[in-house]
């Protein structure tokens, strides 16, 4: 017998194409999809389950296009080095924390990040993943984590030759393996992308055997690109060629490839890029964190080029990154009537087109068909909410509200702002706690 849910006397920002504003519309999930979406209140509508949506915004579940679940130990480090610059901050801090990681490490990183995602909303992630040190299985141990939540994620490992050779041969296979599994098993909750960590740290030969591997189980590619000038100052020299032309060159472009950040790319880039269908993720407080500039998603998106928003392991809360995006662009720019739409266009337009190439059914919609992946918020419109001015409340208004209730594939996953999960929330917070003073003692 198939599960039903109705949610009933709510207001609805659908997102999508048409993004309509629906006041008083009831809403019916049938296992994992959205049946019927409704605004006729003769409409006679029978549930398993029902919700009161009366003074709460119901919209999709958020996606988020570029995450590090590992670096969740990070927070309240103290031992790095000052960076002046990105190449310090990855010898000084990410390089030295990730060697360290151990698989309960990158299990209870992984689960402590998707819980704190339930209670703002975030359904879906595509993560970049390392651990030099435990490279075989690190995928699986993150996808124990993200069936347990109850979520949905992308994973991939992050290649590099930075780790010596044996790494770099385990980080090969860990993706192909990875990617076979989720093929095999027809997963739900898991999809696969052949992860490399950046040009600059990725010799020419290591490239090729990727790029082979990669192609041949049609895998696109998820790569942090042109982040900080360093990257391109390598590539230039090391290479003769810009960062995007090199990738161009090894196949690493396409339509389900990631290039994340594309802080500092030329038109002929963008061109590339453009080309190949390639989308860009954009994480812009990463970015102004490492002071290594604002990419200029204005110019791309106005090329056609498919940009999407990411955290960097920022945060998990998209609003946040949202805010920051748009401030960005403006200062970018010197100008306040710049960036908008292409900001919250990157967060609710193309991170669901973005997910999509790696999910068939509709995600980042609430429409007939669609997957069930649901948040409710409380919201109170002050001003009148319609069809035109849904971004300005997102914007200005809903990212101060709380998620009151997260379904995801169908599921309840948090309702009254209580997790409705299997897990001892309170263990995962103290196990970690144990683990990463550990971490921090072998730092
Ligand atoms: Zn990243």
């Amino acid at each position: 017998m198939s599960q039903t849910i109705l949610i009933k006397d709510v207001t609805v920002i659908t997102l999508g194409s048409s993004n309509r504003v629906l006041h008083k519309a009831a809403v019916l999930i049938e296992d994992n999809r959205i049946k019927k979406v409704t605004t006729d209140r003769s409409d006679k509508l029978q549930a398993n389950k029902i919700i009161d949506g009366s003074g709460k915004v119901m919209m999709p579940g958020f996606i988020n296009a570029h995450m590090h679940f590992y670096s969740t130990f990070v927070r309240g480090l103290t031992k790095a080095q000052p960076a002046r610059h990105f190449e310090q901050v990855l010898h000084n801090l990410w390089w030295r924390l990730d060697k360290q990681l151990t698989g309960d490490d990158i299990y209870y990183s992984a689960l402590l990040m998707l819980l704190t995602a339930i209670r703002k909303g975030t359904t879906t992630f595509i993560d970049h993943h390392a651990s030099p040190n435990c490279v075989r299985g690190s995928l699986q141990k993150i996808a124990d984590a993200v069936e347990q939540s109850g979520l949905r994620a992308a994973l991939c490992y992050e290649v590099s030759d930075r780790d010596g050779p044996e790494a770099t041969r385990d980080g090969l296979e860990e993706n192909r393996e990875f990617i076979e599994y989720c093929r095999q098993e027809h997963t739900e909750h898991l999809k696969a992308l052949f992860g490399l960590h950046a040009s600059f740290t990725i010799s020419d030969a290591t490239l090729e055997k990727a790029a082979d591997i990669g192609q041949s189980l049609n895998s696109g590619f998820h790569l942090h690109a042109a982040e900080a000038e360093a990257d391109q100052r390598i590539s230039r020299e090391k290479f003769g060629l810009s960062v995007v032309e090199r990738l161009h060159q090894f196949g690493i472009l396409g339509h389900k490839s990631l290039a994340i950040h594309g802080v500092h790319i030329d038109e002929q880039e963008m061109e590339f890029l453009k080309d190949t269908e390639t989308a860009v993720v954009h994480n812009p407080q990463s970015n102004l964190n490492n002071g290594v500039g604002i990419a200029d998603i204005t110019t791309m998106m106005n090329k056609g080029i498919l940009v999407g928003l990411g955290t960097d392991a920022m945060t998990v809360n998209m609003f946040d990154e949202l805010r920051t995006a748009l401030w960005a662009q403006h200062l970018r720019y010197g100008d306040p009537s710049v960036g908008f739409l292409e900001a919250v266009n990157s967060l609710f337009i193309n991170n669901a087109r973005i997910a999509n190439r790696y999910w068939p059914t509709p995600l980042g919609v609430i429409e007939e068909g669609a997957t069930a992946d649901i948040i409710l918020l409380d919201y109170d419109p002050p001003t009148p909410l319609i069809d035109d001015n849904i971004w300005g409340h997102l914007v200005f208004g809903m990212f101060l509200q709380p998620v009151d209730t997260t379904i995801a594939n169908g599921r309840i996953l948090m309702e009254n702002k209580q997790l409705k999960l299997d897990i001892d929330e309170q263990e995962v917070v103290a196990k970690s706690r144990e683990l990463s003073a550990k971490l921090w003692e072998r730092f």
